[in-house]
């Protein structure tokens, strides 16, 4: 087996950013799933992992080759309150290499063993939350969402205790960076300030290129991060992904999509939509995840305000104009997905009130979500021909026939061509997505023997936008008795 080579570069940094913890074994581990496209992507050959070798790193029963495994100090605002130490307590770096396409990637196990950031936890994962974490984040990067991504799915029969005993699992997961906000925030609350320019001007030289050795490069890179989570937060609205626990610990420096828990696909259309049975108060309700984003963001540069200027005074004016390029970078990209998931070719005045009366029509009716964006892409711009499936989906039919005749109007005056614009909606609104329930599905099997639901919703979700009819009874909504599925930050 021939892996990339080590190219340490968070590693680098040395202590006390992140110390060397070895990862702890794991009885009998097996591989569940590799993701080969992925390993491929890595310079992994995907012969290569299926050999003992590669599920034993999977596992972190072994090395990769000299890299020895890392767990980084961090801090988070989790649902509002500060909380001064969190870190990596169950995710281990287990290498830093460069892809095939020469870019920095570095490999993370989730669930491998303790680490002194554990904070009186196993360090371990259970396979039902590993499984979920394994198919949304594949299935996010589908869907054309920035995200961590996953290589390996490795079960084994060691027991885990939760609210029931459970069965250990680790995700091999993959991003350029791991850096969170709250690596920042950790340091700036310490009041060990200095420590903040290295943590960025590592970043910066390795993800950001472009700003290295820029005097404003601190400033260009806040930009950077604050403009990609506003977008970030836009696709999570357009796809309908709830994530749950919205802690600046679980928002990456790179905006990425990371740290998946009690996530969620909307069903049944819902703005208030919880999907964290633990978030009692509704704080990362999806309606207001864009608001949360924005929050985080000014975290994260009041984190880093002493990269940002002599004085306080100075730092804070330099901060603000960047934290106000949230809201319009935010507008900007939601209303585009808007058009695009509406089939506009472009959003102009008015069209906001056009998506608001299809927001609430679909509110009113708790349409299902995916299927009803999908179904629109069948209208007409002239006639009513039937059979779009969209007026089923909507209860209070005089408010559809309403607004039907002005989204008509909309297409008509673009001289939108129908066959054209069925393709691009079918492009930006999924057919298939990880629904709750379809993840239950997986985890029921798995937990019994059986992976091949893994591997089929695997497939499945790699192309969300593609009819696949052989499979179309996963583009339904939930079953009645599988609509309120509990999800919590137990994991
Ligand atoms: P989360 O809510 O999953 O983002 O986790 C918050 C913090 O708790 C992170 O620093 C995790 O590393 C840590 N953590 C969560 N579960 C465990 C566990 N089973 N063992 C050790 N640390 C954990
Ligand atoms: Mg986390």
């Amino acid at each position: 087996m021939t892996l990339p080579a080590i190219t340490p570069r968070f590693a680098a940094l040395g202590e006390p950013y992140s110390l060397p913890i070895p990862a702890r074994p794991l009885p009998t581990p097996t591989l569940l799933h590799v993701n080969s496209a992925l390993a491929r992507e890595l310079g992994v050959d995907p012969a290569d992992t299926a050999s003992p070798s590669f599920a034993a790193i999977m596992a972190g029963n072994a090395p990769w080759l000299d890299y020895e495994a890392r767990a980084s100090v961090y801090a988070g605002h989790q649902f509002g309150q500060f909380v001064p130490q969190l870190g990596d307590g169950r995710a281990l770096s287990i290498a830093e290499i460069l892809d095939a396409a020469g870019q920095p990637q570095e490999l993370q196990l989730k669930g491998a063993g303790p680490t002194p950031y554990s904070r009186g936890s196993d360090g371990r994962a259970v396979l039902r939350s590993s499984i979920r974490e394994y198919l949304s984040s594949e299935a996010m990067h589908a869907l054309g969402i920035p995200t961590t991504r996953a290589l390996a799915l490795v079960g084994s029969p060691q027991p885990v205790r939760r609210e029931t005993i459970e069965t250990a699992a680790v995700v091999c997961r993959v991003a350029p960076s791991f850096i969170r906000f709250g690596h920042f925030e950790f340091w700036y609350y310490r009041r060990e300030h200095e420590r903040l320019a290295p943590l960025a001007d590592q970043l910066i030289a390795q993800h950001f290129p472009e700003f290295d050795g820029h005097p404003d490069r601190h400033a260009l890179w806040l930009t950077e991060v604050v403009e990609r989570t506003a977008r970030l937060m836009a696709g999570w609205q357009a796809v309908g992904f709830c994530h749950g626990v919205m802690n600046t610990d679980n928002f990456s420096a790179l905006g990425l999509t990371i740290d998946y828990g009690p996530f969620g696909f909307l069903d049944a259309f819902d703005p208030h939509h919880i999907c964290n049975h633990t978030d009692q108060g509704g704080r990362y309700a999806w309606d207001r995840q864009p608001m949360i984003g924005h929050w985080n963001c000014t975290k994260l540069l009041q984190a880093c305000l002493p990269l940002l200027g002599d004085t306080p005074e100075a730092a804070v004016a330099r901060a603000q104009p960047i934290a106000d390029r949230y809201p319009a970078t935010y507008s900007a990209a939601m209303t585009a997905r808007w058009a695009a998931k509406l089939g506009l070719r472009a959003f102009r005045d008015g069209d906001e009130t056009l998506v608001n009366r299809w927001l609430a029509l679909l509110a009113s009716s708790k349409a299902d979500f995916t299927r009803s964006w999908r179904h629109l892409a069948r209208i007409k711009a002239l006639d009513d021909g039937p059979g779009t499936g969209v007026r089923e989906e909507i209860l209070d039919l005089a408010a559809f026939d309403a607004w039907l005749p002005d989204y008509r109007a909309r297409l008509r005056s673009e001289q939108s061509d129908d066959a054209e614009r069925t393709a691009r909606m079918n492009a930006a609104n999924p057919k298939y997505v990880l629904r709750n329930h379809l993840a239950q599905a997986a985890i029921a099997r798995a937990e019994t023997g059986d992976y091949n639901e893994i591997d089929r919703l695997f497939a499945l979700l790699s192309h969300p936008y593609a009819e696949q009819p052989e499979h179309e009874r996963y583009a339904a909504e939930p079953p009645p008795e599988a609509r309120h599925i509990e999800v919590s930050c137990s994991s």
